[in-house]
């Protein structure tokens, strides 16, 4: 007969697992809708350019050929491209997290190994690092 200590450990450890997978079931799918609303948003903002490296050009508005309207062309173009660049670096970080669930990896951090607090991931579902981590890196920089 198993000691009740065993037991109470193997019963918990397998309630901890279940948690484990359906919590990481809940944020895979919340990665999915993140991926999808990005990649839905990027094509608004782009058009999709197979000789482009990143897959995406801004597109390069025309609003007219009168000194002022130029300027206007090329301060919407560089916001375009500060935002793409920003909803670009956040899908990698979704793509990244996604393909971290199917190596079985997601929640670990990435520098020290040790698991991502749950409330940080559901916060930010594409963490990759844990707080301590984050903040030793924020304060190198
Ligand atoms: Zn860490």
């Amino acid at each position: 007969m198993l000691p009740v200590a065993l037991f109470v450990f193997l019963i918990g450890a397998i309630l901890r697992w279940r948690m484990d997978q359906d919590f990481i079931k809940e944020m895979g799918q919340a990665l999915l809708d993140t991926k999808q609303k990005l990649e839905k948003d990027l094509k608004g903002l782009s058009r999709h350019d197979v000789r482009s490296k990143q897959g995406f050009d801004a597109e390069f508005p025309d609003y007219g050929d009168k000194e002022d309207e130029n300027a206007a062309e090329v301060a919407t173009f560089t916001d375009n491209l500060a935002l793409e660049h920003t909803l670009e670096g956040t899908l990698e970080d979704v793509n990244a997290a996604l393909s971290r669930i199917a190596k079985g990896t997601y929640g670990q951090c990435r520098y020290c190994g040790k698991e991502i607090d749950q409330r940080r991931l559901r916060a930010r579902p594409e963490s990759s690092s844990c707080v301590n981590c984050k903040k030793k890196k924020l304060g190198q920089a």
